[in-house]
């Protein structure tokens, strides 16, 4: 078992999995559909052109049903380990939950963006989803009134932060997956890329995620038990 330095720069990626024990199916639990939904006709922008009625639905329910959930242990411990490594601690995550916000992470770059946003197709101004009228089937922008989508990032599309996160990565010395299946790219080739760079890498994960054979530590279980341990070990709070 690694203990870290406080000087060690940590970078943490986690997944739909850190997740699941606040009430979040991942999306390997929906059985490859997302709740009941082809992938296709959910998180693509040709599913938003098709029927873009169903598509707000589809994320309407999902927001509404994030916004009943709470953080669990595992994003509090990432909330602690930010605060031991302050600057040299950087988190991404691909969930579009908000809960690592909303746990008191300060700065989590959410790489396939957040449930509690929409933008405008047109002029691109980003509005907060309770500012959205829930009997509209499809919401337009106050501004210039074309309609407005949720603030994801679809299948097909370009993630955020993929500037800020490869150099995150480059100078990594530890990196660290969390309740991440590691096939959804190009998230699943950043433990590649940070283990190629010199970093040390660890999971933490349910199951083996697809990636392990770069991973050089593995915690099988659930991270809302074990990860809050391990972060005292880390962090030799213990
Ligand atoms: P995934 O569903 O493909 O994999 C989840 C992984 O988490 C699995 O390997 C599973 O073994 C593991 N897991 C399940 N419960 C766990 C627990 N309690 N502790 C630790 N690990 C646990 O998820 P992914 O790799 O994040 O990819 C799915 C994509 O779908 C992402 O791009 C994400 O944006 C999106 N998604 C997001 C959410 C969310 O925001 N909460 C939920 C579903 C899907
Ligand atoms: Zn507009």
């Amino acid at each position: 078992m690694k203990k870290l330095s406080r000087n060690d720069k940590v970078v943490v990626l986690t997944g739909a999995g850190i997740s699941a024990e606040s009430g979040i199916r991942t999306f390997r639990d929906s059985g490859g559909l997302w709740e009941n939904h082809k992938v296709e006709d959910v998180a693509t922008w040709s599913g938003f052109e098709k029927n873009p009625a169903l598509v707000w639905k589809f994320y309407r329910q999902r927001w509404e049903d994030s916004n009943a959930t709470k953080p669990n242990a595992a994003h509090y411990a990432l909330v602690d380990m930010e605060k031991y490594f302050a600057q040299h601690f950087c988190l991404i995550t691909q969930n579009v939950d908000g809960l690592h916000r909303i746990a008191g992470s300060i700065n989590p770059l959410e790489m396939h963006g957040n449930l509690n946003y929409c933008y405008c197709t047109s002029c691109r101004a980003k509005f907060d989803m309770k500012d959205t009228d829930a009997h509209v089937a499809i919401p337009l922008c106050p501004k210039c009134g074309a309609y407005l989508r949720p603030d994801i990032v679809w299948f097909g599309e370009i993630p955020y932060y993929l500037y800020e996160i490869e150099n995150s990565l480059k100078k990594c010395d530890v990196f660290i997956i969390i309740g991440t299946s590691g096939s959804v790219y190009p998230a699943a080739g950043f433990v590649m890329t940070a283990k190629l760079m010199g970093a040390e890498t660890i999971a933490i994960n349910l199951d083996a995620p697809d990636n392990l054979s770069f991973i050089d530590e593995f915690h099988q279980g659930k991270s809302g038990t074990i990860l809050p341990s391990l972060v005292k070990k880390w962090t030799a709070m213990v």
